[in-house]
């Protein structure tokens, strides 16, 4: 069965796509399943409701089942921000280095036990008779002082996971390692499980 996903950023796909293939769930790009999709308008106030609009604008448009991921940082001593605006927090939408410059100036002076964080992936997808199921994934950790490491994207080389004690960045980790802990990866198997589960008509 071929769902597409409701996002132009290949690694989000190919990460969905590892983990719902063994179920037999192709996960595709639009132009790949030759259907095209007007990129809808972010409209919501949490990332579920983002991950809503997506999703149920790309199954209206293309009447297959749809999936859209929505994510991003949250940052405690900034409560909650930048959160839903966490792609186009510096103001220019997409760029990483602005927005991670813009963090660690917000958070300049501001000592360790008060720079707790944690990314945050909601994943919703649409099903052409109109059933939708919607999950939630967090990665904590907190936010470090520069940035290291080159590997993933975003606010990666600034977030340091609790699961590696605050010495390595979520950049510096193998895109496995990631999967493992990360936000998104945890969402991803919350809804592999339930399409994969005996009550869901796939
Ligand atoms: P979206 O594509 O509209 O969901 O925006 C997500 C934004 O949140 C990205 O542009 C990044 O700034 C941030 N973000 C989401 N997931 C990650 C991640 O896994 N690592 C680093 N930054 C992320």
């Amino acid at each position: 069965m071929d769902y597409i996903i409701a996002s132009h950023n290949v690694k989000k796909r190919d990460e969905l796509d590892r983990i719902l293939n063994p179920l037999g769930i192709r996960v595709l790009f639009a132009e790949e399943a030759g259907v095209e999709l007007t990129d809808a308008e972010e409209t919501g106030t949490t990332f579920e409701e983002n991950a809503f609009i997506k999703a149920e604008s790309g199954c209206r448009e293309s009447g297959m089942p749809c999936v859209a991921d929505d994510s991003g940082l949250t940052v405690d001593y900034l409560d909650g921000a930048p959160g839903v605006y966490s792609a186009r927090y510096s103001g220019v939408h997409g760029d990483d280095e602005a927005n991670n410059q813009k963090l660690l100036k917000a958070l300049e002076g501001v000592p360790d036990e008060e720079r707790g964080a944690a990314f945050v992936s909601a994943i919703c997808c649409v099903f052409p008779d109109g059933r939708k199921i919607t999950v939630r994934g967090e990665c904590r950790g907190r936010i470090g002082y520069e940035p290291k490491g080159d590997g993933g994207f975003g606010y990666d080389p600034l977030f340091l996971p609790v699961e590696y004690n605050g010495e390595l960045t979520m950049a510096q980790l193998t895109a496995e390692q990631k999967d493992a802990i990360s936000h998104r990866g945890k969402a991803s198997r919350a809804l592999a499980e339930i399409l994969g589960g005996e009550n869901c008509d796939k």
